[in-house]
């Protein structure tokens, strides 16, 4: 017998979430969020580092990855094309979205159509930029998600907070809990042993994927040369969403193109190193249209831009869409560790939200002009990272976009006119060294002076020492 089906909810939104240093001392305060933060992260950054050293080329495996992928974005127009051509010839359907609202509704058009209620999904960060199960939703229509860590945060009414590990904030204790509360099928004696978690949520998932007739995914490459879409997951979950629907619905951003089948070569070496710390991915799917007799009978591609045409054209910050989403620069990031995901108020948290979600989103909110300083750069996330975005070179360049605070304009004015000449600069260091004791009593802002030591100016400059000593 099946268990009795659940209808989870709408998950909530990123929406008008506060800006980061704001929604980040909540969590930094949160010593058990940092406790499940600091473990997990931990243990996947010790993991990854013994899998990257096993492969003595790694570092030109990142080269070639990187430039595949600035090949791929200089001709991505080109490689677009010719992948509708492919898809369309092997019995697929491409549609374009210039935006999140446009893709959203060629969903929902496409799951009317078949005229079902109900979708199963693998996991797919695209269709979280977009809010597509919201947007599903309000059309009356409910998205299963079926990863393991996506299907623990949709039960608890949650948001994602890291890209791979959506419920990494969480422990073994609270999955429990939360299982119990929103699991009809879970047993009443439920512990919080892994494997007695992972096979409550098979019972509960097999009757969605046994029932449904449209799925509903994301990618993580598409080869342009052939029309070939996949995705690659660890839980076989997504396996089962690709093969046992009667209707494949895709959500792509654009920049997942390949050019050919012989470049996965790469990434199916860097994409499990750098995210799993596995050698190899255990369920890596690929398909190419639609074959009578074997799989769904229809698929459709949804190839969402949705600001990425933007950033693209903006020549430092286009290489956040080199990105493969491996969570790599996430694991090492001193802040992500301490702040968790949900600071970052987008789906794409640590350092690539960080510089991603300003780009696509646009820098005009709070939120998104705060990222670009969400960060000390360290630039570990650049060592990290296996296409070699250079993250911190990114920040720097978006911090000087944001929108400046009041008073920042008339600081930086004021320092910018005092340093242009030598003669200013001396006059400034006699003016500080003869307010020493003004300097003392100073009020800085408490926000800047709770964390810093306010230095008192020296009562002799260096030039003054310099001048005197030469004399
Ligand atoms: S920026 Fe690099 S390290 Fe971070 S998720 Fe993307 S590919 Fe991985």
């Amino acid at each position: 017998m099946n268990p009795p089906a659940v209808n989870p909810p709408a998950m909530p939104t990123y929406l008008g979430m506060p800006s980061f240093p704001e929604a980040a001392r909540g969590a930094v305060a949160d010593t058990r969020l940092r406790a499940n933060l600091a473990h997990a992260t931990g243990t996947i950054r010790r993991r990854r580092e013994a899998a990257v050293a096993e492969l003595p080329d790694w570092p030109e495996l990142r080269d070639a990855a990187k430039q595949i992928k600035d090949h791929t974005l200089e001709h991505l127009g080109h490689y677009l094309e010719l992948l509708e051509e492919r898809v369309t010839a092997a019995g697929g359907t491409v549609h374009w979205a210039l935006d999140a609202a446009e893709a959203n509704a060629i969903v929902t058009r496409l799951v009317r159509e078949t005229g079902e209620s109900e979708v199963v999904k693998v996991k797919s960060m695209a269709t979280q930029e977009i809010g597509l199960n919201e947007a599903l939703a309000e059309a009356g229509i409910t998205a299963h998600e079926t990863d393991l860590a996506e299907l623990i945060v949709q039960l608890d009414d949650d948001l994602p907070s890291h890209i791979l590990v959506p419920a990494i904030h969480k422990n073994r204790a609270e999955i429990r809990e939360i299982f119990r509360r929103e699991m009809p099928s879970a047993p009443e004696d439920l512990t919080d042993d892994p494997a007695a978690l992972a096979e409550a949520a098979r019972r509960h998932l097999r009757a969605k994927f046994l029932s449904a007739k449209v799925a509903v995914s994301g990618a993580n490459f598409a080869i342009a040369e052939t029309g070939t879409v996949l995705v690659v997951e660890s839980e076989g979950n997504g396996r089962m969403c690709l093969t046992l629907p009667d209707t494949l619905i895709t959500v792509m951003g654009v920049e997942k193109l390949l050019p050919t089948a012989r470049d996965l070569e790469v990434f199916l070496q860097l994409l499990p190193r750098s995210s799993t710390a596995e050698r190899m991915n255990p369920y890596t799917s690929a398909w190419t249209g639609v074959h009578p007799g074997d799989g769904p009978r229809a698929f459709h591609l949804v190839l969402l831009d949705n600001g990425r045409t933007a950033t693209h054209a903006d020549p430092v910050g286009r290489q956040a869409l080199r990105c493969i989403r491996c969570s790599a620069c996430l694991n090492v990031c001193p802040v992500y560790a301490r702040a968790g995901g949900h600071a970052y108020g987008s789906p794409y948290p640590g350092p690539i939200g960080a510089i991603l979600s300003p780009q696509i989103r646009g820098i005009g909110s709070d939120v998104d002009a705060s990222l670009p300083f969400a960060s000390t750069l360290c630039g570990a996330c650049y060592e990290a990272c296996p296409v070699a975005i250079d993250i911190p070179e990114v920040l720097v360049h978006l911090r000087a976009r944001a929108p400046k605070k009041p008073g920042e304009r008339l600081v930086m004015t004021a320092a910018g006119w005092t340093l242009r000449t030598p003669g200013r600069l001396a006059l400034a260091q006699y003016a500080a060294s003869r307010g020493r004791w003004f300097a003392r009593r100073l009020r800085f802002p408490r926000a800047w002076a709770d964390t810093r030591d306010v230095p008192v100016p020296p009562a002799r400059s260096f030039r003054r020492w310099w001048r005197e000593e030469q004399r």
